[in-house]
């Protein structure tokens, strides 16, 4: 537990310091705190920049792809110096030169049921921004076994989706938003449907400001609520999510 700000922090938390709701107390809390990144994608660079800039002590980045040139319309982590290194490598790069203030860890790896148990378990929280449904169940359910608050966001084209999992303070688990026998047949990736570059920068924006508010204990969770953006119609609009008492992943019992 690390209890004091270096003099060099202090400064470069300053606009932050500022703020009542964070304050030096609050600040020492996100140095304190670790969070595990899943993709180093559209969403996950973002995430990573913004919690990175923020202090977040110990951030986890876990991806099994390597840059490629289609990925820099969005992927902002990423350089075009970067093209065919692995992706953890590459954002670890920039974040590092970011902050070099903060540990990174780096995990090239797609997350099975397993690993997904194993690498949640070493964080207070995931930001799940992944491409694939395996991944996403995956660490939907390594996140409720551990107890861990699981902030996940997805975009498709001009759209894009948020919700923060914490299935005993309410609103059910991301599989009982996304049932494990629709999500694998109903999506298509950025690859096949195309996706608008600021949209990801966007919803990561606001899974990494969901994220920080839960490690500083500020504000409105965001537990039990979907937001959805569309971009073309600029438009914001929220949806209560309710647990499914037939869950095999939460058991729905929490309301
Ligand atoms: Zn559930």
């Amino acid at each position: 537990m690390k209890l004091d700000l270096s003099e060099n922090e202090i400064q470069r938390y300053s606009r932050h310091i500022l703020l009542p709701e964070v304050g030096g107390t609050g600040q020492v809390a996100l140095k304190n705190a670790s969070v595990l990144v899943v993709g180093a994608g559209g969403l996950g660079a973002p995430v990573a920049l913004y919690l990175a800039a923020a202090g977040v002590g110990r951030i986890g980045l876990v991806d099994d792809d390597v840059v490629d040139l289609s990925n820099l319309q969005r992927q902002v982590v990423h350089t075009t110096h970067s093209i065919g290194q692995k992706k953890v490598e590459s954002a670890r790069h920039q974040l590092a030169a970011l902050n070099p203030e903060i540990t990174l860890e780096t995990w090239d790896m797609r997350l099975d049921g397993p690993t997904a148990q194993e690498l949640v378990a070493r964080y207070d929280l995931v930001c799940d921004g992944c491409d694939n449904f395996a991944t996403r169940y995956a660490v939907n359910a390594a996140c409720v076994r551990a107890g861990k608050v699981l902030v996940s966001a997805a975009v498709q084209r001009f759209e894009g989706q948020l919700a923060t999992f914490s299935p005993e303070r309410g609103g059910g688990c991301y599989n009982c938003l996304y049932p494990a026998t629709d999500g694998e047949t109903t999506s298509l990736s950025c690859g096949e449907a195309g996706v608008f570059g600021a949209v990801t920068g966007v919803m990561g924006t606001l899974q990494a400001t969901q994220a920080l508010k839960e490690l500083l204990g500020i504000g409105q969770s965001g537990v039990g609520q979907l937001l959805m953006w569309d971009a073309l119609r600029m438009k914001f609009t929220t949806m209560a999510l309710s647990a499914d008492p037939a869950c095999p992943v939460c058991g729905g019992g929490h309301g």
